[in-house]
């Protein structure tokens, strides 16, 4: 069997080394050959070989939005999940549309064509503070523009694209978690507490603290989600927790960086889920080994292994991207005995900040 992914970086480079394990072959397309999983067995096409690269794939599938929509629709009969949900993914006004629509939990936001209706809107609905968002393009907190102050809308006047003004959400966590979806089956994973520094996901806690009746509310949230969009694959959901109750935020149908822990701290791992849920075989089950931290190593050179497998239980994984800044070049996992721990440990590990 070989799968096609669309985009080599870490998500398709963790997925291709665990689907060598099991037997299964893969091709990649993305822009160029410097890319991460050109350090698996994976065969690379660039973008202008798509039709060859469709030719020798017998299922595709994605591990990014950032695709030219050309490609996506030439491939669309192979691509799991669906060509629909790829599309509801490639903007962000789509998905809050297809939420709202469907009538799952998001901010209230409204929707501009650029920058100078944007200012009018928010003016318009006194909607201050408030989050604007570009449609395209936006993750790691890019293309997102705080708005605390009238002075603040300025950094938006000469926004020339379509954009979503989030109302500010004042939350009291952000939490998330996977689902998998295939025509056999549906498995949920634990839930993670997450957190940000300007708009990038630092580190993840999993699982987070929540009350029961939370936790049952995001799993029935995730899998009636998943029924919705007719999901085959898994779908990352990002929460935020706020007046005891939660708003989705966001929704990737792919491997996702908050779910990086299950590599180590859970029976099956996201990148297995993933295989299992677009080859329509069973799921693995998803209970929780020990609590588990995962550390993001941003914008840094490669650490010293020994520096960081001193920590007990330690797991280091790189991705063999050029730094730059804001970019994420790794992570480590760590199972903890004691979930309290966490706290002390992310105190040591400031200087990869
Ligand atoms: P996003 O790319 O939309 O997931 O945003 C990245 C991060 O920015 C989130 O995880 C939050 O920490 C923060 N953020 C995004 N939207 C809002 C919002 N409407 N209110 C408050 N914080 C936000």
């Amino acid at each position: 069997m070989k799968i096609g992914i669309l985009g080599g970086g870490q998500l398709g480079f963790m997925t291709i080394l665990r689907g060598t394990y099991m037997g299964l072959e893969f091709n990649v397309l993305d822009k160029s050959f410097d890319i991460s999983a050109s350090k698996t067995g994976a065969k690379i096409f660039t973008f202008e070989n798509y039709k060859q690269f469709y030719n020798e794939s017998d299922i595709i599938t994605f591990e990014f939005e950032h695709i030219p929509l050309e490609i996506v629709e030439y491939v669309k009969d192979k691509l799991r999940p669906s060509f629909e949900v790829f599309y509801l993914k490639q903007e962000r006004i789509r998905e809050k549309d297809f939420l709202k629509k469907n009538n799952f939990p998001v901010a209230k936001f409204y929707k501009a064509d650029n920058g100078n209706q944007a200012i009018e809107i928010i003016k318009e609905n006194n909607f201050i503070p408030c989050v604007i968002k570009t449609s395209r393009l936006g993750y790691d907190g890019k293309g997102q523009f705080y708005i605390k102050s009238f002075e603040d809308l300025k950094e938006v006047e000469n926004l020339n694209e379509k954009l979503i003004i989030e109302e500010f959400i004042d939350f009291q966590m952000e939490i998330s978690t996977i689902v998998a979806r295939n025509e056999k089956d549906i498995k949920v994973f634990p839930i993670s507490e997450n957190f940000h520094k300007d708009g990038i996901l630092i580190y993840n806690i999993t699982p987070a603290n929540i009350s029961e009746k939370l936790k049952r509310k995001v799993e029935e949230i995730a899998i009636e989600l998943s029924k919705a969009m007719n999901l085959i694959g898994i779908l990352a959901i990002e929460f935020f927790v706020y007046n005891d109750d939660v708003l989705i935020n966001e929704i990737a149908p792919r491997p996702h960086n908050t779910g990086h822990w299950t590599l180590d701290g859970c029976i099956t791992s996201q990148f297995e889920q993933f295989l299992r849920a677009i080859l329509n075989i069973p799921l693995g089950e998803t209970q929780l080994i020990k609590p588990t931290l995962m550390i993001n190593l941003i914008d840094i050179q490669k650490p010293k292994l020994e520096e960081i497998l001193k920590i007990k239980n330690a797991y280091f994984y790189w991705y063999f991207k050029e730094r730059k800044t804001r970019r994420k070049m790794g992570h480590i996992n760590i199972l903890l005995d004691n979930i309290e721990e966490y706290k002390e440990i992310i105190n040591c590990f400031k200087i990869f900040r």
